[in-house]
């Protein structure tokens, strides 16, 4: 090797360490409570350009965890913003907004024995927690209802949902406002939606053949709970 060679890798070794030390430094969000002022937690100086991210969130929106970074490092927070969720068990705030400016209604199934199953009225609230969870390779939905002036709130499946509001989920994920979502849960989202369709045939056909819901019911017994 040249001696120009050795300068050269040395200083891509060296420029992509710093790189790799940076972004390591931001990958994770921390609570920004407690902190220095002027300071960056990226490159760890002293700096007058300190700007503030939120986690896209229930804890980056209550809870300050986020980003604190100068300009120069704007870069490796935005990068880590993008990839922090890809192992997250709750889809960004931001994804599932829309779903809080609407009413929706579910089969609720109370712990309490001596409360019949029923339909029930409810929104989104994403004061209380995340919005969408995965559970068990299932989409859980939180979702909150009102009764007697007390807030409630509950994970149900996503299925509950896309039975009981077929004019807002319609039959398909591509028909509703989820836009962009990571292909892991778009596939498991397509599971709450095949869920849905396969009881409707059961429930077609036993129709069709005057079934009584008794056995109606066994059959559903065989594939996974919409509720
Ligand atoms: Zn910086």
């Amino acid at each position: 090797m040249s001696g120009n060679q050795i300068w050269i890798n040395e200083m891509i070794k060296e420029i992509s360490d710093e790189i790799i030390t940076k972004y390591e430094r931001v990958s994770t969000p921390f609570r920004t409570v407690m902190i220095k002022m002027h300071y960056c937690y990226c490159c760890r100086s002293k700096r007058n350009d300190i700007n503030y991210l939120a986690e896209d969130s229930f804890r980056g929106r209550f809870n300050l965890v986020g980003w604190l970074y100068c300009n120069d490092c704007a870069q490796f927070v935005n990068l880590a913003n993008n990839y922090c969720f890809i192992d997250r068990n709750y889809i960004r705030y931001s994804e599932a907004k829309f779903l809080t400016k609407h009413n929706f209604n579910f089969w609720r199934i109370s712990y309490t024995k001596d409360i019949s199953p029923y339909l029930e009225k409810c929104f989104f609230d994403g004061s209380y927690n995340n919005l969408i969870y995965r559970k068990n390779n299932r989409i859980k939905v939180n979702i909150v209802w009102e009764e007697e002036n007390d807030i409630y709130n509950k994970l149900i499946n996503l299925s509950n949902l896309i039975y009981y509001n077929e004019l807002f989920f319609k039959d398909d994920i591509n028909k509703t406002e989820f836009k962009n979502l990571h292909k892991k849960w778009v596939k498991l989202i397509n599971y709450e939606y095949d869920l849905v369709k396969q009881y409707k045939i059961i429930e077609k056909i036993c129709k069709k053949n005057k079934l009584s819901n008794d056995i109606e019911n066994i059959i559903k017994v065989f594939i996974d709970n919409i509720y």
